[in-house]
């Protein structure tokens, strides 16, 4: 094994930036290969068209026969475009995109050829879908999938293919995607948000949601990587001791990118500009090797299929560039580990944002109403936001002092917290001439049109208002963004139907609406005050007073999905249209079976790392070092022995006692494995993995790392973490 990783070092050395053609507009390029809607005019008949936009904007069927027609009009599109094959392009719970290929080409008898697609094949597909994961809704025997084309996101051509974004459906019905629910929940924020919009603007027709995600990512050198079992087998290293030099100076962060990696976000870039996904910005990161990119910000259900398809892309465009992409949330022990900030907001069609506050008074009451029910969304929810984004992965970075904790709590900043205060003390019921003055000309009145540059920054909050939009910070890196998109838009549209009924009510009674607005706000502020939170998110004190304040830390993957299950929550998605019962209780069933797998997986390559390629190497130098000391021994007298071979014997007994705590710590890990493997009950099952058979990976490694620095570095057979890290 150490000659693998010499030899892939070697390789490193003689690395060359790959050359990448860049375009000398890289804009001119942007959806060049997606049938977007200006594509779509110029191929479709003035009907078509209309169809589509129509299906888009507000999700009617589209009828067979102009299926047909679009189907006929993206053939066409996609064979100039070089385009040979299609799919239907779908994101189901295994995490990662799938795709299956049929040609255009079919025979038509007497020998002859020709490229076929027609509509019945644009609306749905067949995959063999009896491996994707389903939470034991479908037998796998009897039952299959299909796949629906999904027209509110546009079909784009990668190499020879033409991919059509679709939903995955089991044939009872019931969803088997990310996608189905996002959609969904979209619909359901469309339609209570606009009703509440409505009472500030009567032109307001449609809400969308926006998301705006920042990808951060790890890259090595392929050659290493594939020295390095765990990386390959588990995305992260499971063991390594620190470097001499991590992050501590901090000098990668916004500091110059190399050459070579510059070169790989450059063909990304052009990549993306291609497929239409607005990429903007790209920088270092906090830790060695780790960078980030974020586009601008789009319609939710875009940006959920633009984000999928950059994870693609990522991985695709760094083989060329022999870079591995590490989408994991914690590749390396030590140094900070990767999240996928989602910045969302709610848009009008009239053109305007509803987290954004306006230019009079007015518009500022739309935006605290906006603001003030997201707020109370959170208060009331905030359990299945932290569900949302568990996964085994997300938990080595949630509470490690590098990303917020797994309690969910929001950031406001300071001015808008104290215009909080002052909305607090508003009379209830009817207002007074003067008191209606005072709120519009010195409270709403006064809330800055600009907020962006005045909101303080607080990055230890999994959950802050940035000036025009929340950023929910603990989304993981390799997390699908529709889980929290599906989960966030959920919970204000139910919160925001919630409000428009207490404020007609109170207009019912008599109040004028701006009255009424105020009063119902008022309440919110009252009973959500808790889930505020302007300090150290980070710090110690703070989980001592969230527990104080009833708010929950829930620090595993197992027990955050437990709450999916409660009533609570079921009923929240049920009521809103998003989820049935059957569908909560698979997805459930799906996460937890995913989890109890992942770390099953890193518990044998933990076992087979710290059996077959540590244990033997400290053995060899052990090995090594005793038949020094017996030469030793052979020269000197018994009192110059002593002396002279006193370190060395110490070294061959510490080596023995480290190689023993190994092998009992292996062989308890994988007793505890066994016995976790034959738990039933799914639930109690990922708890044993999290509570049973995880603890020993940490014990075990930390007596691997105390080994790596004692063995001979000739001989150590895992790629050190300086070498992963710091190799360019
Ligand atoms: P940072 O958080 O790193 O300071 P910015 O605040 O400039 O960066 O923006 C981060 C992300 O927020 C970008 O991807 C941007 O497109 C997105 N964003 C900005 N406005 C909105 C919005 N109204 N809705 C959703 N995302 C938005
Ligand atoms: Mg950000």
């Amino acid at each position: 094994m150490s000659k693998l990783r010499f030899h892939a070092l070697k390789e490193v050395f003689k690395r060359e930036p790959v050359d990448v053609e860049i375009p000398e507009q890289l804009s001119r390029l942007y959806n060049s290969n997606v049938f977007s809607i200006d594509t779509m005019q110029e191929y479709l008949t003035q009907s078509a068209f209309k169809y589509i936009v129509a299906a888009k904007e507000k999700g009617e069927k589209i009828p067979r026969d102009v299926a047909d027609q679009i189907a006929a009009a993206m053939k066409e599109w996609a064979l100039s475009k070089g385009a040979t094959h299609y799919t239907h392009w779908f994101q189901p719970l295994t995490g990662t995109t799938a795709e299956k290929h049929d040609a255009f080409f079919n025979t038509v008898g007497n020998g002859k050829a020709i490229e076929q697609f027609n509509g019945s094949l644009l609306v749905q597909q067949e995959p063999d879908a009896s491996s994707f994961p389903n939470g034991g809704i479908r037998n796998t025997f009897e039952a299959r999938g299909y796949t629906a084309w999904d027209p509110t996101s546009s079909a784009f051509v990668i190499d020879t293919t033409l991919c059509i974004p679709s939903v995955f459906i089991s044939y009872t019905g019931e969803t088997l995607d990310y996608k189905t629910p996002l959609l969904r929940a979209l619909q359901a924020v469309d339609e209570a948000a606009t009703d509440v919009a409505r009472y500030f603007d009567r032109n307001v027709n449609k809400v969308q949601s926006t998301l705006g995600w920042e990808q951060e990512y790890f890259l090595v050198d392929s050659a290493l990587f594939n020295t390095r079992p765990d990386l390959q087998l588990t995305g992260r290293t499971l063991l390594g001791h620190s470097p001499a030099k991590g992050q501590q100076l901090e000098d990668h962060y916004f500091g110059s990118i190399p050459l070579r990696i510059i070169r790989f976000m450059q063909e990304l870039e052009v990549e993306c500009m291609k497929l239409g996904i607005p990429i903007k910005t790209r920088h270092n990161e906090v830790a060695p090797n780790q960078f980030e990119c974020a586009p601008i910000f789009e319609e939710a259900n875009q940006a959920v299929d633009h984000n999928s398809l950059l994870m693609d892309l990522m991985t695709r465009v760094a083989r060329r560039h022999n870079f591995k992409v590490l989408l994991h949330e914690k590749p390396f022990a030590g140094v900070n580990g990767s999240g996928k900030h989602n910045n969302w907001s709610l848009s009008t069609d009239t053109g305007e944002n509803l987290l954004s506050p306006g230019k009079n008074p007015k518009k500022n009451l739309q935006f605290l109403t906006f603001f003030i029910n997201t707020i109370k969304a959170v208060h009331d929810y905030g359990d299945i936001l932290r569900s949302a984004i568990a996964s085994a992965s997300n938990d080595h970075r949630l509470g490690a002092n590098e990303a917020p904790p797994a309690i969910i709590s929001i950031f406001i900043g300071s001015q808008l917290s104290a215009v909080l205060d002052e909305l607090e003390k508003v009379t209830k019921g009817k207002l007074s001439p003067d008191e209606k003055t005072d709120l519009k000309l010195n409270i709403v009145g006064k809330i800055p049109e600009i907020l962006l540059d005045n909101t303080d920054r607080n990055r230890t909050s999994p959950f802050a208002f940035t000036g025009n939009k929340f950023e929910f910070r603990a989304v993981g890196s390799t997390a699908n963004c529709a889980e929290p998109m599906m989960v966030i838009n959920t919970i204000v549209a139910h919160q925001l139907k919630k409000f428009k009924a207490e404020v007609d009510v109170l207009i019912e009674k008599g109040l004028k609406k701006d009255e009424a607005i105020f009063n119902v706000l008022r309440d919110y502020i009252k009973t959500s005050k808790s889930i505020l939170f302007e300090g150290d998110g980070y710090s110690k004190e703070w989980e001592k007073e969230a527990a104080k304040r009833k708010l929950n830390n829930l620090k595993t993957t197992p027990e955050a999905l437990k709450v999916e299950m409660l009533p609570k929550f079921m009923e929240l998605f049920v009521e809103n249209a998003v989820l049935s019962e059957t569908e909560i209780e698979a997805r459930n069933e799906i996460k937890l079976e995913k989890y109890s797998t992942l770390i099953d997986i890193e518990a044998q390559v933990l076992a087979d790392l710290a059996r077959n390629h540590i244990i033997p190497t400290a053995i060899r130098y052990q090995n090594k070092l005793i038949e020094n000391v017996q030469g030793l021994k052979e020269i000197f007298n018994s009192s110059e022995y002593k002396s002279i071979s006193k370190e060395q014997v110490d070294l061959i007994k510490m080596i023995s006692e480290k190689i023993s705590k190994i092998k009992v710590g292996v062989d308890q890990l994988l007793s505890e494995m066994e016995k976790s493997h034959a738990i039933e009950d799914s639930q109690k099952r990922a708890e044993a993995f999290a509570n049973k058979v995880k603890p020993f990976f940490d014990s075990i490694r930390e007596d691997v790392d105390d080994l790596e620095m004692l063995v001979d570095d000739e001989i150590w057979p895992l790629t050190k973490y300086r070498e992963l890290l710091f190799t360019k």
